[in-house]
Parts: structure tokens; sequence; C-alpha cells
């Protein structure tokens, strides 16, 4: 017997899992179908098994800082029990995945646990191992995501040569690690691993790391690698990189050259989906990702897309937004999806969290900005925490003065930037928020520093 739900989601990733959810809490007869594990890349490949990681490489790092804050460690330097630590990950992911099956059934979602075909003509194929179902849909979200993307003439060989997936699954830590890509992946990886002992060399092509972050947060975040030991190469390409006894041999066309054990590729994501060709050429771009409209719609009628599979900022929140406009169109509302104030952070010590326009990006595309700063160094918690490495920067537009975008570098910058995000989304001016009262002492009294200095009326700065 076939049965047909009014909405089917494909891939049970951030975008996939709170889509069906919310479409079930809104009382839709929902299916999803998962090839692998509930919570796709984000928890079982990426956010939260890196988080885990970095929350033990910022532990480590304070504890060997803890003179800082007149603690005696006896002359014992703390190191990373990394088999201890891995079993600790797969904990905090193994109780997560759990969870979400159990939000699953209880929100009365038909979970089919096996690959789909996208067939068309309201119908999707399920194949797990010799099994075959069809599931018929009135609605159907494409959910499929993305996984990790190659470099031309860099064989990833799972072994040797890693990607990001295969870099979670080490049970030992290598003695050296080159990584390929200094964006974000790149760098939380440099940081944990240099943060637990291994030798890490990065490279990257363009002339500085994290190239899409405000250019002071990127030179924050390169002096705090370089202090950990990491060996650095911008604007760098690699001539060779070739199998030896015992690793590899790296040569770099700045003359470098030395040998790891392995290299981890960390050159993006490219994009998922199994679905008919005539099905594919209808609604894939030239890249692979799915075209869609501000609604969510493909070309095709009733088949939505959401998250990293149709491109643009890939990250884990913006997914599970994309999942509830993409349902709440296919329920008749009239959602447009804005990704005007869509936040990103990279977990390094200290984080950098960026919201909206960089004050770069906004002057390449020619708009006149007026721009507020503060170093987290004259805040009295950050002082207290002995973390004053950083500032928060607030952009706003000259002629209307609204807030258009902000970047925070410092200790739990994460947990920050929602009140610029809010800000942003909500087009507020400094007026609007001039009378906020900020708690003390907090870090966060820094982002109400930096929005006054727009108008030259930080407290705790000198000068106009
Ligand atoms: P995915 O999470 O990729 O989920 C898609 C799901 O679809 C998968 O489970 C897959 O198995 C399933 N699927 C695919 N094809 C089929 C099929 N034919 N049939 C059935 N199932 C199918 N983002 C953040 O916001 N914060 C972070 O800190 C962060 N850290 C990251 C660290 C790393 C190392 C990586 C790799 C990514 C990180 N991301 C982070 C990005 C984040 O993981 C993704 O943006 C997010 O997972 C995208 O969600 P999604 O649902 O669109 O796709």
């Amino acid at each position: 017997m076939v049965t047909q739900y009014d909405i089917v989601v494909v891939g049970g990733g951030p975008a996939g899992y709170t889509a069906a959810i919310y479409a079930a809490k809104k009382g839709s007869k929902v299916a999803l179908i998962e090839k692998d594990r509930l919570g796709g890349t984000c928890l079982n490949r990426g956010c939260i098994p890196t988080k885990t990681y970095c929350a033990s490489a910022e532990l480590l790092m304070k504890m060997r800082g803890a003179e800082a804050f007149a603690i005696k460690d006896g002359g014992v330097r703390p190191e990373i029990d990394f088999s201890a630590l891995y079993e600790r990950k797969e904990g905090v992911v193994n109780k997560q995945v759990e969870g979400i099956r159990q939000l699953i059934k209880g929100n009365k979602i038909e979970l089919f646990e096996g690959e789909a075909l996208i067939d068309g003509n309201g119908k999707v194929i399920v194949e797990c191992g010799d099994s075959r179902s069809v599931v018929e849909y009135r609605k159907l979200l494409l959910a499929t995501g993305s996984m990790p993307a190659g470099i031309r003439g860099i064989d990833i060989d799972h072994r040797l040569i890693l990607d990001s997936t295969d870099i979670l699954s080490l049970k030992n830590l290598p003695s050296s690690l080159l990584i390929i890509g200094g964006g974000v992946i790149g760098v939380e990886f440099a940081m944990i691993m240099s943060a637990f002992g291994v030798r890490v060399y990065l490279v990257e092509i363009l002339k500085r790391l994290l190239s899409t972050e405000d250019s002071m947060a990127s030179r924050i975040v390169t002096n705090r690698l370089k202090n950990l030991g990491v060996d650095i190469n911008v604007d760098t390409k690699i001539e060779e990189l070739k199998a030896i006894e015992g690793g590899l041999k790296v040569e770099l066309n700045n003359k470098k050259s030395f040998v790891v054990e392995k290299a981890l590729v960390a050159a993006g994501r490219i994009p998922v989906l199994n679905a008919r060709d005539d099905i594919k050429s209808h609604i894939l771009n030239d890249r692979g990702f799915i075209k869609v409209d501000s609604h969510l719609r493909t070309a095709i009628p009733d088949i939505y897309a959401a998250g990293d599979i149709v491109g643009g900022m890939m990250l884990a929140h913006k997914a599970h937004y994309d999942g509830e406009i993409a349902i709440s169109n296919m329920l008749g509302e009239n959602r447009e999806v804005d990704y005007s104030a869509v936040p990103a952070v990279v977990y390094t010590q200290p984080e950098v969290a960026s919201v909206g326009l960089s004050e770069e990006k906004a002057k390449e595309m020619g708009m006149d900005v007026k721009v507020g700063r503060f170093f987290v160094a004259s805040n009295g918690m950050a002082m207290a925490r002995n973390a004053t490495e950083g500032f928060v920067k607030i952009v706003s537009e000259k002629s209307s003065g609204k807030i258009i975008g902000g970047t925070v570098v410092c200790e739990s910058a994460s947990e920050m930037i929602t009140t610029i995000t809010m800000a942003v989304r909500e087009g507020l001016e400094f007026e609007d928020i001039e009378d906020l009262i900020w708690p003390h002492p907090t870090i966060s009294e820094s982002i109400g520093e930096a929005m006054r200095d727009i108008k030259g009326m930080a407290i705790h700065k000198v000068g106009i």
C-alpha cells in the first residue's frame, strides 16, 4: 500500500528535520526520509563534533594560562587525552541524534530510513538495502545538504589526505597536519589541533585567512594561531603533495617544503542530490545547487528546497530558517526569505561573530558608512576574565543612520552577536537603542559602546 503524505521531507539535517517538525506541529501529515543519521552534517560531521573539540581546546588554553588568574598549576602542563575526548564527542552526538529521533516520533512523523530518489509526479522512491518503498507527496521539500568539496589535482584518499568528515573520525591525533584552506573550517581545525599539540601547517591561496570576515578580525585570529605555533602560509599554492614513507611530502610555491603525517582539505562544500536526470536539469544551477525563488520554490510545482542544497550561506541556522519558510509557503502563507541578518561565527579563541555587511563589503558596494569601534581591552569584565583581545565594530549607513552590520571578536562573541543581529534585522538606528541598559559588568557592554561610538559618544573611549 502506498501512503500519501501532505508533506514529504528528504534529508534529516538542520533544514529537513526542523521543517518536518514544524510542519507536523502545524497539523500536516509528514514523512521524513534520511539515508544516514538524523541531524545531518551539522550534528554528525560538523557543528557539534567540532564545537565539542573546540570546548576542550578552549579549556586547555585557559588552563595553560591559569597563572594569569593567580592559580598555581604545580608545574604540570595539562594535555589532551584524545581517545577520551573522541568518546566524549561521540557521546554528545549520539545523545542529540537520539533526542531528534524522539522528537520525530513524538510529533508523529513517519521516518523512512533509506536513500530517496526523487522520481517526480508526486513520488519519491526510498531504497534501504533490498527493500524499496514508494512515498507519495502533495508537497516535497528537498533538504539534502552538502558534502566536502575536493581540490583539483589533490586526491582525497581518506587515509593520508582527509576531508572534514575523516578528520572527525580519527581516534588518534597525527603528530603533524597540513590544512589546505584558511576559511572557517580550516581555521577552526588549525586552532583545535595546535592546542592539542599537533604541528600544524596552514595554506591559503587568498591573501588572508577568513577572507569574508572583517580584516581586523582576520589579523587577530592569524596572530593567535601564530602564537600557538601554526605555520601560516597565505597567498600560497601547493606545488606538490606526495605520499612517502611515513606521511606526505609537501612543497609550497613559497619555497617551503616539509613532511606531515596527514593533510586535511578544507575547501568548501558541494551540493548533494539524488534525482532523476530530467528533474535535475530542471532545478539545478550550473554549480549543482537547487535554484529557488524568494519563497524557496523550485522550477517544479510543489517542490521546494532549503538549506545547504540551495547554496548561499551554508550554515545550520540558515538551513533551519529556510526549512520553516518553505513549510509556511507550502501551507499557503506568503513568506519571503531575507538573508540580510544571518549571523556567522568562527569558533576560534577569541571567537569571531559577524552579521550583515562588514565595513569593507559595504564600501565595496559603494555605500557611504559610519563606523563605531570599541576595543574590549577597555572593558572591565574582559580584564577580569583575562580576555582583552578583540573588538566590536558596528557599521551604519551614513544617510539613514541604520545599523547594517557588525563584527564582534572576543570571548563569547557567539553569544553576543544576537543583539546586533536584531538591530540589523529591525533596521534600528543608534537613537533607537541609546537608552538600552546593558548589564554590568559584561563584555557585551562593548556593543553599547561601539554603537555610541558611531556618534562619538562612547563613554570609555577618549576623543570623538
Ligand atoms: P545537511 O546537514 O547536510 O543534511 C542533509 C541530510 O540529507 C543528510 O543527513 C543526508 O544524509 C541527507 N540526504 C542527502 N541525500 C539524501 C537522499 N537521497 N535520501 C535521504 N537522505 C539524504 N554551521 C553552523 O551554523 N555552525 C557551525 O559551527 C558549523 N560548523 C561546521 C563544521 C564543519 C566541519 C562542517 C562540515 C560544517 C559546519 N557547519 C556549521 C555547516 C552546517 O553543518 C551545515 O550548514 C548544515 O548541516 C546544513 O544543513 P542541511 O540540513 O541543509 O544539510
